[in-house]
């Protein structure tokens, strides 16, 4: 994939997380504070104006997903803001200057930008955080650098649907979901799942082309 294509996977992602909104929302009310889903909100719209926007022109890849951390971190807020942000930050100047993007970028990006949140946040998996399904993600994507994207993004997708999904059965330690300890336990950490929504229609859309 090139930039061109790359910017339109992450608009078509961008919409889809605007419109998960409501699912994340109700997440968040039963494991956290509700506003989960309206960061993610504002954070995905402001990146929608940003793709749309003809001055927004990008050097490569890796500064495309570097710009879009930025404006994820200010535009979000709340703890996910600074984690998800940095996510995108890190992934995106760790693949500084690349012009095409494959599973081996991918794998970049998502393994660098989990150590980046890692050291921001120290959620480790287990810690019922958006890290679960992300670190799952970043382990398949390591495994798969060589097979074609379109082989390897279905696979990667799953993993951080099957982190997620596990999220259910932990305690939260992080975030203010912590305050309600073993009241959380059944239901899926919301950032979790927005962390496989990402991943999720980052796939759908390549799965079309
Ligand atoms: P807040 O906790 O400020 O209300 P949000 O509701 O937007 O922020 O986001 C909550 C999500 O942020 C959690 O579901 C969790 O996945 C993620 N999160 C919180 N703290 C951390 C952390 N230290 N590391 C990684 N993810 C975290
Ligand atoms: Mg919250």
């Amino acid at each position: 994939m090139n930039l061109l294509q790359v910017r339109k996977m992450m608009l078509f992602t961008a919409e889809k997380m605007v419109e998960s909104e409501p699912a994340l929302t109700t997440l968040d009310q039963v494991v956290g504070d509700g506003d989960h889903g309206i960061g993610i909100k504002r954070g995905f719209a402001a990146i929608m104006v940003l793709l749309q926007d003809e001055k927004f022109q990008p050097t490569n890849i890796g500064d495309f997903f570097t710009q879009i951390g930025t404006k994820l971190m200010i535009s979000m807020g709340g703890a996910s803001g600074a984690i998800f942000g940095t996510l995108f930050r890190a992934g995106g100047k760790s693949i500084t200057g690349v012009t095409e993007f494959d599973s081996d970028t991918l794998s970049k990006l998502l393994n660098e930008g989990w150590q980046a949140v890692y050291q921001r946040g120290k959620a480790k998996p287990g810690d019922k955080t958006m890290v679960d399904a992300l670190a799952a993600s970043a382990t398949t994507a390591g495994q798969l650098t060589s097979l074609k994207l379109i082989d390897a993004l279905p696979k990667i997708a799953q993993s951080a649907m099957e982190g997620a999904e596990k999220t259910k059965q932990m305690i939260a330690v992080f975030g203010r979901a912590k305050n309600l300890g073993e009241r959380t336990i059944g239901h899926m950490d919301p950032g979790a799942a927005s962390m496989a929504y990402i991943l999720k229609y980052m796939n759908e859309y390549i799965q079309t082309q």
